[in-house]
């Protein structure tokens, strides 16, 4: 039975929670960990309405009240907190033995769970061990490691999976969203997503989709001004006196993603590239210096973002630099 049909990707997910809900034999608590934008709000809500729908060809079936009620998260039984005091957890607790209200299981699901402090995930232990017959746990989280060993070992931990850019591509272009963008476009927002179909949903939108080009446009006449240094280098340097510091870091953070490119161009010149849709482009950026210099500016640009964040002077950091 496919659970998991409407989940783009993530193979792994689909195999092992798809098969423990469709033979009734899922656990009581789940932690689902990746990146932002990879899913895990969908697998949760797709698991909390396959184990609630009581559909004969498939679960979800996606046409029943219950269905329909839950992926719309409009359903009672199925709830999001961003709890992350113990106070917050100790109030969720006292609702867990209240009887549902429409389905035959409770799903309470934790957004963000890493941001979790010590006493509110030991006030979710105990439940977690015990948890009412007819509740499941998922703990969403970017990093499994922030939650306490004791927390991790009473959960299955899953991991949703970055996508692959044809992936992401396919799946906006077959969906009709962001239609008015050209694919050159939504090219250049997939490369900088990370893998990340919710980035990309997120910045499709015109106006978004032309801050972030704006970025990486910015980021590559820095970079070419960085590996070109002279005359017109400075002045470009000069113009980003004017960037506040949060668009600095973002324009140097994908100056790394860039250099990144380079660097392992210089070994491999078949690489996947995350920055550069154009491998022309970036070989013959790549051609402007040696490996030694490229890793030597990789490091110079992680010390200027450090610096930016500590406070220190925009310009100044940037001068340093070239
Ligand atoms: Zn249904």
């Amino acid at each position: 039975m496919e659970i998991f049909g409407s989940l783009i990707g993530n193979e792994n997910i689909k195999r092992s929670l798809g098969s423990e809900i469709a033979s009734s034999k899922f656990l009581h608590a789940y932690i689902i960990e990746g990146k932002k934008g990879t899913g895990k709000h969908t697998v949760a809500r797709l698991a909390a309405a396959a184990i609630m729908c009581h559909g004969k060809e498939k679960v979800p079936c996606g046409e029943c009240d219950t269905c329909r009620k839950i992926l719309s998260d409009n359903c009672a039984d199925v709830k999001f907190f961003d709890a992350f005091k113990v106070d917050e957890v100790r109030k969720i607790k006292e609702t867990l033995y209240e009887t549902s209200t429409e389905c035959d299981y409770k799903v309470y699901i934790f957004n963000d769970a890493q941001k979790m402090n010590v006493k509110a995930q030991n006030a979710l232990l105990i439940s977690l061990e015990e948890p009412p017959e007819n509740v499941v746990f998922f703990l969403l989280c970017t990093d499994a490691n922030a939650l306490l060993e004791t927390v991790r070992s009473r959960a299955q931990i899953l991991r949703t999976e970055p996508l692959d850019k044809k992936t992401i591509f396919e799946y906006v272009r077959s969906s009709g969203i962001a239609s008015e963008l050209s694919d050159e476009r939504l090219n250049e927002i997939i490369l900088c997503s990370g893998g990340s179909l919710g980035y990309v949903l997120d910045m499709a939108s015109p106006q978004n989709a032309n801050a972030l080009i704006e970025k990486r446009q910015r980021a590559l006449k820095l970079a070419t001004a960085l590996l070109s240094p002279g005359a017109e280098g400075y002045s470009f340097i000069s113009s980003l006196s004017s960037l506040s510091r949060e668009d600095t870091v973002e324009t140097l953070l994908s100056v790394l993603t860039l250099l990144r490119d380079l660097i392992v161009l210089k070994k491999d010149r078949g690489a996947n590239l995350c920055f550069f849709a154009s491998r022309d482009e970036a070989l013959s950026l790549s051609s402007k210096a040696n490996l030694k210099k490229l890793t030597s500016f990789y490091d110079a640009t992680e010390r200027a973002i450090n610096d930016v964040n500590s406070n220190a002077s925009v310009m100044s950091t940037l001068v340093s630099l070239l």
